[in-house]
Formats: structure tokens, sequence, C-alpha cells
């Protein structure tokens, strides 16, 4: 159901293609405004499009300038590609613009490239709660590939397993030992692990390595997709169009086997009980009144029992 007048006109100019309007939309769906709720209902029937990347890993392991080089190779194909870099450094603006990152300056100006930076506001897990919404608007806006860069610690490495369609692990030579002792968790979401900075050296080791540590990880049973384990250097481009390829071939295994369909199915249960945990506890909290601060204040209630006459079910 589309809803909402005002904002229909706005999703209307972001699907012509109106770049101001669609950072206008990204800032109200990633902010939750008022008309955050018509634009997600406005923009909903197109997701799925897009094949969302995401980049994880360890911090300087280079997955910004990564970003760059896959930028390149897919305009080159004459896609549109989205950037959303959850950023826990950035400002608290809500949606800093990335064009001060030396490393993705030269897309600024490209009209097939769209990036925004995702502040750490509301984020649970590493992963902004809102960033469903922003990757709504860019796929109704046509941006085919959108790739969600995290600055990886522990928990956001996983987090972005239920926001991306493919997950590509970024590590290098130089985190030799931390090949080895690598999280399971971060093993599992890993469709593709990518070994960067290959120019400067040690790099069949850590793709070997990384092989070994996966096939240990994983026991006998063969999978329909086995995560590759490949070699790039983001600095000098080598490597970069064989993972375009890998990439294709991941978005094609999840078309053709029903894992796309499933991946899809787990990050709309993600959307919506994120939506209704802050609908309902925002509504919660509405309901706090001074009243209950006094009576627990002079102990005639307590914690548990205003908690429980505010969440009683049948409460309008
Ligand atoms: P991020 O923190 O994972 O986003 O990493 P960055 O993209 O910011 O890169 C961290 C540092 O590594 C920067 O100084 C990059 O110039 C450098 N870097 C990135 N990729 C490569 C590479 O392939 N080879 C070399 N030698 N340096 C790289």
């Amino acid at each position: 159901m589309r809803a909402g007048n005002k904002s229909s006109a706005l999703a209307g100019e972001v699907r012509a293609g109106n770049r101001r309007s669609l950072a206008r939309a990204l800032s109200l769906l990633i902010d939750e405004t008022s008309e955050s709720d018509a634009l997600l209902q406005d923009f909903f029937p197109e997701s799925g499009r897009a094949q969302k990347i995401g980049l994880s890993g360890p911090p300087g392991t280079g997955k910004s300038t990564l970003c760059g080089r896959l930028i390149s190779h897919f305009r080159g194909q004459g896609l549109k590609v989205g950037v959303l870099a959850v950023d826990p450094t950035s400002p608290l603006t809500g949606g800093a613009f990335l064009g001060d990152r030396l490393r993705v300056q030269e897309h600024v100006s490209d009209e097939g490239v769209f990036m925004r930076s995702l502040g750490t506001r509301g984020m649970v897990g590493g992963v902004s709660q809102t960033i469903y919404g922003a990757i709504h608007a860019l796929e109704a806006a046509g941006f085919s590939k959108i790739i969600v860069e995290t600055v990886g610690t522990g928990q956001d490495e996983v987090s972005i397993a239920k926001v991306a369609d493919t997950v590509a692990y970024v590590t290098t030579p130089q985190l030799g030992d931390e090949i080895q002792a690598m999280k399971a968790g971060v093993m599992e979401i890993g469709d593709i692990f990518v070994v960067n900075k290959a120019d400067l050296g040690g790099k069949d080791k850590a793709v070997s390595d990384l092989r070994s540590a996966l096939a240990l990880g994983r026991g006998r049973e063969a999978k329909p997709w086995e995560p590759p384990v490949i070699a790039v250097s983001a600095a000098t481009g080598e490597g970069v169009p064989e993972l375009g390829k890998i990439l294709e071939a991941h978005w094609e295994y999840l078309q053709s086997s029903g894992e796309g369909r499933a991946r899809l199915l787990a990050q709309h249960k993600e959307e919506l009980s994120l939506y209704i945990s802050r609908r309902l506890y925002r509504r919660a909290l509405d309901r706090i009144t001074s009243e209950d601060l006094e009576r627990m204040l002079d102990h005639r209630s307590d914690p548990v029992s205003v908690a429980r006459r505010i969440l009683k079910p049948g409460r309008g």
C-alpha cells in the first residue's frame, strides 16, 4: 500500500533519479522521522532487487580502499552502486557524507554512485537499526549493487550477515596469526574471504592458512557454496576483477538455489523485529507517569509492578 501524499511525491522524485530527493529520503528514513513510515511503505515493494554486499573485517585491512575499487568495477559494467558505511567514528549527524574520505573521492561526482555514512545512533550490534529503510530507498532508486561497509569489532562482523546477501570478509597477510585464530562466528558468516594487500607479500601463505582454517571449521560435508579465498590488492587493483566475478557468482547462486530467498526472509524478520521493538519501547516509555515514579520513591511500588502494569496486554 502506498501512503502519504507528501512522501509519495518525494518517493516519485527518488524513483526518477533525483539525487537531492534521494539524499533527503535517506535522512528521513535513517533518522526515522514522522514521514519515514510512508516512505518505507512506498519503497518496500522494490526490496530484494539489489545485491547487498557486506564488507567486513578488522580496521585497517583496506575495506574502504577496496570499496572504491569495487565501485569502479561495477560502474564499468554500467551498474549503479550505493554505499552505506556504518562508521562508529563518523559524527552523530545521522548522515555525514563520505566525500571527505579520500579513497572514494573520485566517485563523488559520479551520478551512478551514492554514498552515505551512518553514525552509531540507534546501533544494535554494530549495524544501524534503520539501515533497512536506507537500503529500500536505494533499491527503489535503481541501485543494483549496495555495498555495506562496517568498521569491524567482533559483534559488527556477525551482525552484517543480517543485512547483507553476500558477506566478503577482508583480512591481510600481515594479520597472520589472527587469521588462524579467526572466530568461529566470522568463519560462518563469510561467503567470500579476501586477503587484501597482496602487494606486500605473504599472500600465498595467508590464503592457504585461511583455506585450512575454513576446511577445519566446516567439517567434511560438502556445501552448495564453498566460500572462496581470494588474494587482491586494493592498492594496485590486482585481483579486483576476479573478486567481482566471485561476487557475481554468489549473487547467481543466491538466485538459483533458494538461499537468496532464505536470506531475504531472515532480513525481513530482522527488520520487522527491530521496527517492532523500537515502537514498543517508545510507547512503553511514554506510559511511565510521574505518579509511578513517586510511588517507587515512597516504596509503595517497585519497578516490577510498574513495568507489569505498563506492559499489560490489551493496553491501548
Ligand atoms: P579500512 O579501515 O579497512 O577501511 O582500511 P583502509 O581502506 O582505510 O586502508 C587502511 C590502510 O591500508 C590505508 O593506508 C590504505 O592506503 C592501505 N591499503 C589498503 N589496501 C591496500 C593494499 O592493497 N596494499 C597496500 N600496500 N596498502 C593498502
